[in-house]
């Protein structure tokens, strides 16, 4: 068995062990960064002690859910950032951008000439499905790049952020402030490619434009992709004070900087958890140290340990029983249409979607509120859950992230507790209308 340094060894999950084969190729997805990733290091670990060159693959498909514009245009400027960095460590990276005349199974004849692929593990869709494309054909290392204590260390999910808290406070203890120092690895080149590698210098939006997505959902031009554009927001948010401040202010939708707006580059990788999590440092940081890691890492275990995460069966026994007891309550329904314009005619929904359509971002307090009232708008939870994931994925540019699962289930009471009194539609579900939140 090929060993590994210990605090990378428990962020690994081995799908078999390396064999025979050319290369270790570190297929990047979800932590398109060259400093301070666990799963790369891993990579290049495995291959130097198999004597192998190591590479990385990068590339962007035009059938992940939503691929429209905006979230192909932040993932390219952030693997650009992410290339540097690598180019200055010496390690190759390829990247290949699915579009006409440039489709094919290109990782698949990758990874079967690889002794090893290494990859991040993130459990939701549709990373979970494309691993197991990959590992019907090549041994398959998923490493924890995202989570200060890593999931499957803590071996099942939790339902309450309070049980969550308690549970990974001793993991936490050695672990924050733990960074991934990088190795140059002996060889790193590329291997002769199935693909003509994109060049990331060139016209990023040219290379969109040729693609087969939604072209309908532009990109947010304030909100850049990269290690770069997301540290310089970070620097801003702590040499602000904005940090020291987080308790007090984060709650005010009115004020954007008193929230360091971090969750997209966090969801992509562009930044790494690891050294946010060293920088918020101090009293003040508390409370924001207990949203990066009580309530983001509880979502990241939950969804890895609830496989139905992106179903209402997900919801605990009282909330689907409750919701389903008011299936029948009045209610006035919205179409889709409706819902994504923010055209309800409900001033504060419709101003909350508008910030989603324009900005790709939402502020969680707001977010919450936007939330809870899709209950209210559809027939039943299911269809509400739908609506709210699809609206949330296609818009926000930190969507379709574990965190995502955490925060729209929580709309419908997963992860919360059943509330009094008893209410029309929403029944036991913890109530949180927009009247009184505009009010
Ligand atoms: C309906 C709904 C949908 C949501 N969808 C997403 C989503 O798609 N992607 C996403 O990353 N978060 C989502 N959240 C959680 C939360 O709203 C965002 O993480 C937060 O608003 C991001 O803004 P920020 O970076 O300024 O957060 P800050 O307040 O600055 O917090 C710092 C970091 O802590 C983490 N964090 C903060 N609050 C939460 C929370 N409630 N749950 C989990 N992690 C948290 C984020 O990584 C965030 O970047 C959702 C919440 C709700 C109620």
């Amino acid at each position: 068995m090929l060993e590994l340094p210990l605090v990378l060894d428990e962020r690994t999950e081995r799908h078999g062990e390396p064999r025979e084969g050319d290369f270790v190729v570190y297929w990047m997805r979800m932590a398109v960064r060259g400093h301070d990733n666990p799963a790369l290091e891993v990579a290049i670990q495995a291959a130097e002690r198999l004597g192998l060159p190591v590479f990385v693959y990068w590339a962007i498909s035009e059938r992940y859910p939503y691929a429209n514009d905006r979230l192909h245009t932040f993932a390219l400027e952030g693997v650009r950032d992410a290339a540097r960095e690598l180019a200055d460590r010496g390690i190759a990276l390829a990247a290949h951008v699915q579009r006409e005349g440039h489709r094919g199974r290109h990782l698949e004849s990758l990874a079967r000439r690889a002794a090893l692929v290494v990859t991040e593990d993130v459990p939701v869709a549709p990373f979970p499905r494309w691993t197991a494309t990959v590992r019907a054909v090549a041994p398959v290392w998923e490493v924890d790049a995202s989570c200060i204590v890593p999931p499957r260390l803590l071996g099942r999910g939790f339902t309450r952020a309070f049980r969550y808290r308690d549970a990974a406070e001793p993991y936490r203890v050695d672990r924050i402030g733990r960074r991934f120092a990088g190795a140059t690895p002996t060889r790193s080149t590329l291997p002769e490619l199935p693909f003509t590698p994109v060049d990331l210098e060139g016209d990023l939006a040219a290379l969109v434009g040729a693609c087969a997505i939604d072209h309908g959902i532009g990109p947010v031009p304030h909100t850049r992709g990269g290690a770069q554009a997301g540290y310089a927001r970070w620097e801003a948010f702590v040499s602000g004070g904005h940090l020291k401040r987080y308790a007090r202010t984060r709650n005010d939708p009115t004020r954007p900087e008193g929230v360091s707006r971090m969750s997209a580059y966090l969801h992509w990788g562009h930044v790494s958890p690891f050294r946010i999590a060293e920088d918020a440092d101090g009293e003040g940081a508390r409370k924001y140290l207990d949203e990066l890691l009580t309530w983001r890492e509880l979502a990241w275990t939950w969804c890895r340990y609830t496989p139905d995460h992106d179903r209402v069966s997900a919801l605990p026994q009282w909330a689907r029983a409750t919701l389903s007891a008011h299936e029948g309550d009045p209610r006035t329904l919205r179409s889709w249409e409706t819902l994504a314009r923010g055209r309800t005619g409900d001033p504060l929904w419709d101003a909350a979607q508008h910030s989603l359509l324009r900005h790709g971002e939402l502020h969680n307090n707001v977010r919450m509120t936007w939330g809870k009232a899709f209950i209210g708008w559809t027939p039943d939870a299911a269809t509400a859950y739908t609506a709210m994931t699809d609206l949330n994925h296609r818009y926000a540019l930190d969507g379709r992230d574990p965190a995502s699962y955490g925060g729209l289930i929580w709309c419908l009471g997963g992860l919360d507790r059943p509330f009094s009194p008893e209410l029309p539609v929403i029944g036991r579900v913890r109530p949180r209308g927009t009247a009184r939140h505009a009010k």
